[in-house]
């Protein structure tokens, strides 16, 4: 079976979470913080199928907000471009169990599929040495439309040899991952990590951090 796989969130984090990269961002534009990253997030969805990369989401995103507190939606993207212009990619760690994961998968074609430009992802595959891991990288939203489209998923598979029934999918986003791995008939484990909102679609196996994959069908330790 092939494993693929989320990038952010699911193998790596930022070491500055997003909450303090939004406080810099109104810091660097001068202006009163007048939203929360949570009320980003929970507008992710609405915003997503509309926007074509994550910079652009951001934009949209915080316009909508500003206009919703009353505030010039200019203002907003201005804010989300502080926030793009405060963000660095090569500040990322793996996440725990990542490369013991990897480590134990190595003799397989390993996927990722992961929202996001090159310009931004590639940096952290370097950072963290991930990019050693995976011949295969998809960057949804530039190779293809983003998760939880299923054709990423699709061209991540055709580039491994792989076909979506003999493959699951590894990731955080109830939506983006779970949700976007079923639409390609690929079965999925879900990462709660943190996550405050379930899936729609049912995942094959919910882990609560990566070294769980050991006690599922995927990574069973044999004796
Ligand atoms: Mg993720």
């Amino acid at each position: 079976m092939d494993v693929l796989f989320d990038l952010d969130g699911t193998l790596v984090e930022y070491e500055r979470p997003g909450q303090v990269v939004l406080e810099a961002a109104f810091d660097r534009v001068g202006v009163e913080p007048f939203f929360e990253v949570t009320d980003f997030e929970v507008r992710y969805d609405d915003f997503f199928e509309q926007s074509d990369s994550i910079v652009e989401l951001r934009e949209r995103i915080f316009a909508d907000i500003a206009t919703s507190r009353d505030v010039d939606p200019e203002l907003g993207v201005e804010v989300a471009r502080a926030y793009d212009d405060e963000r660095d990619h090569t500040r990322v760690r793996l996440l725990p169990g990542a490369t013991d994961v990897l480590d134990a998968l190595a003799d397989r074609p390993l996927a990722m599929v992961t929202n996001g430009d090159p310009e931004m992802q590639r940096p952290k595959l370097e950072a963290t040495g991930l990019d050693a891991y995976f011949e295969t990288v998809v960057y949804a939203g530039h190779d293809a439309a983003p998760k939880p489209d299923p054709a990423p998923f699709h061209l991540a598979l055709d580039a491994i040899d792989g076909s979506p029934d003999q493959a699951i999918y590894v990731g955080n986003d109830p939506n983006a991952d779970v949700g976007g791995a079923a639409a390609a008939g690929l079965d999925s484990v879900w990462l709660r990590n943190g996550a405050t909102t379930r899936p729609r679609t049912k995942p094959t196996y919910t882990i609560e951090s990566l070294a769980e994959l050991f006690e599922t069908p995927i990574l069973e330790r044999s004796v």
